[in-house]
């Protein structure tokens, strides 16, 4: 297997959300959304479409797992931006899939798969692209979610889509008094996008006015900001008095293991650091944070301080749409050995051993 997709491979899965989300919200008729969907998945996702299995009845499958997936997930910006998911299908009845075969000896051994990802797949960034930039100003924000929408800006601040991101995360987090602990992300999120675009200015002022937040996690997060902007700026006896403060605000706070190690080694404390360190992974583990990353870099910096900026720097995690691709590959795998063990059994009840495998 290959170490990374190339990029093209994820161009194309994203391709294949984006269009399925388009089908799925331009037609009120599943049916007739799915059948546009399966012309249009051998045009936009090709080498995806290459490695399903070449036997049709497969293919309709897959497709219709896809699509159902995106359908009963997307957000609906004419159903209150919630989803409108599908009754579930008659067991007797005729495939949705389109096979003409009943349900339950199709693909409704397979409801419960989730081929995207279920749960932790987000589709709003592909909604919110069919709605204008200028617009974002009036979306309902208390009907979505303020985590995703940080998600969705993380992932348009990393396509370099810093304007859009402006435009969606400025008028989330215009209202302090209404903002907590769920608007953290996004908060971040529009603080990196100011950097990007070299906006120190409205930078600042977004921090100092989150620091007035009456939620502890988001003044907490505004202060550990602040902080390291005056780091940066090299003013550190400021910066000191803050994380005291901080530290006050939010005494149990994770991320002031972080920000103290961080202030420590930019000022070339190392030996300080250290000791910090050890004492941090100590008091995490304590407040239950064991076996988390946090915990994992204090140690780390405790072992060797010097390799903290190497340990930070090393994203090797994998990101959504790669990760998504591995497991869209290890599903077409389970379904080619879904089809060679169940060959045999068609109208009959499956044997035990032939059971599709959960996940
Ligand atoms: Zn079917």
């Amino acid at each position: 297997m290959k170490s990374s997709p190339e990029p093209e491979d994820q161009a194309e899965i994203d391709e294949l959300l984006r269009a399925a989300v388009r089908c799925a919200l331009d037609s009120a008729d599943f049916e007739v959304a799915l059948s546009e969907y399966r012309k249009l998945l051998p045009e936009v996702a090709p080498s995806l479409v290459a490695q399903m299995p070449s036997v049709e009845e497969a293919r309709r499958a897959i497709a219709y797992a896809m699509f159902r997936e995106v359908w009963n997930r997307v957000p609906r910006p004419d159903h209150d931006w919630r989803p409108r998911p599908l009754p579930k299908p008659e067991r007797n009845g005729p495939c949705p899939c389109g096979s003409g075969d009943k349900y339950k000896q199709c693909c409704g051994p397979l409801a419960g798969a989730s081929p995207l990802g279920g749960e932790s797949m987000s589709l709003l960034s592909y909604v919110l692209e069919r709605v204008p930039m200028a617009q974002y100003v009036n979306l309902p924000f208390s009907k979505l979610s303020p985590e995703e929408l940080g998600h969705v800006a993380s992932q348009w601040l990393e396509e370099g889509l810093w304007e859009e991101t402006v435009a969606l995360l400025e008028p989330l987090l215009a209202a302090t008094a209404r903002l907590d602990a769920r608007h953290e992300y996004a908060f971040d999120m529009l603080c990196e996008t100011y950097l990007e675009l070299d906006r120190p200015a409205r930078r600042l002022q977004l921090v100092e006015r989150l620091m007035q937040s009456t939620d502890r996690t988001l003044k907490a997060a505004a202060m550990h900001r602040r902080c390291t902007m005056l780091a940066d700026a090299g003013d550190y006896s400021a910066a000191w008095q803050l994380f005291k403060e901080a530290q006050r605000v939010d005494p149990e706070n994770p991320s002031l293991a972080q920000l103290e190690v961080v202030l420590l080694i930019s000022q070339g404390e190392l030996g300080a650091a250290q000791e910090r360190a050890r004492f941090w992974a100590a008091r995490l583990k304590k407040l239950g944070y064991g076996g988390e990353k946090i915990v994992e870099l204090m140690e780390e910096v405790a072992r060797d301080p010097s390799s903290f900026a190497a340990a930070m720097d090393s994203g090797d995690d994998m990101d959504g749409l790669t990760s998504l691709w591995y497991s869209l590959l290890a599903w077409f795998a389970r379904f080619r050995r879904r089809l060679a063990t169940t060959a045999c059994s068609r109208g009959k009840a499956m044997p035990d051993r032939c059971k599709p495998m959960r996940n």
